[in-house]
């Protein structure tokens, strides 16, 4: 990993933290570490595998760079079983003794793997291929596939899946009859709600954009709003669930 404008200074544990179980044995992490103690301190995880800050940060930098980003103890139990089990993203803070930059780091890298695990996939309803959307708020998706063999730009709408009408990007809906967000619409018709907790200090707020996201298993509503201070404006965004 690089992070930039970081020393590489090595770490160590405070040796009155209380919070961490402190052991006299090698790394676990480190597969060409002696058995003869460094006078580094190692802390247990919560599966029982000794581990230094450094060693600890170097293991999940690799897991990040590889694409995942569940931490997994890569311990040797016996011969090339591995111990597997999966540590917290909070326990993996606390005993890599993470710094501000890798925080930053390590959470933009979890939140883009796992937004990356939700990206859609549907045919496309002109060549039945695949594809993806990148975009989650744009419903204007283009299929490459069918623009290189027309020699034009093919684009569809991913919700009534008919060939796109009108201007993109848009969330809501194209230009062709009867394409509808049954959600929006589901919204549209419910009581209008106060909601306390989003009111900015008695401030007007304008909501400038608001996106329903479904699944299947939970319904939210994601928005953006702007509050004018004086002459100064902020925006916030909300996620309701
Ligand atoms: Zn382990
Ligand atoms: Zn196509
Ligand atoms: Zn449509």
């Amino acid at each position: 990993m690089n992070i930039q404008g970081q020393e590489q200074v090595e770490k160590s544990y405070d040796p009155l933290d209380t919070t961490l179980k402190f052991v006299k044995r090698k790394d676990d992490l480190d597969p060409l570490f002696s058995d003869e103690d460094d006078g580094c301190l190692k802390a247990e995880m919560s599966c029982g595998h000794a581990v230094t800050p450094d060693s600890l940060t170097r293991w999940c930098c690799s897991q990040l760079d590889e694409g995942n980003y569940k931490f997994r103890c890569p311990a040797v139990v016996e011969g090339t079983k591995l111990c597997n089990k999966v540590w917290s993203y909070q326990e993996v803070r606390r005993l890599a003794d993470l710094t501000v930059e890798e925080i930053q780091y390590f959470e933009e890298n979890m939140a883009r793997l796992a937004a990356a695990e939700y990206t859609e996939i549907q045919q496309c309803p002109q060549c039945r291929t695949s594809v993806e959307r990148k975009n989650l708020s744009n419903l204007c998706v283009r299929c490459t596939i069918c623009t290189a063999d027309k020699k034009k730009t093919y684009q569809f709408c991913w919700q009534c899946l008919k060939e796109w009408k009108g201007p993109a990007p848009r969330s809501d809906r194209c230009n062709n009859d009867g394409c509808i967000n049954h959600d929006l619409e589901l919204l549209k018709n419910c009581k209008n709600t106060t909601l306390p907790q989003y009111v900015h200090s008695g401030q007007e707020t304008e909501m400038i954009s608001s996106r329903l996201n479904s699944t299947s298993s939970s319904l939210s509503l994601s928005f953006i709003c702007h509050v004018d201070i004086g002459n100064k404006r902020a925006t916030a965004l909300h996620e309701l669930k």
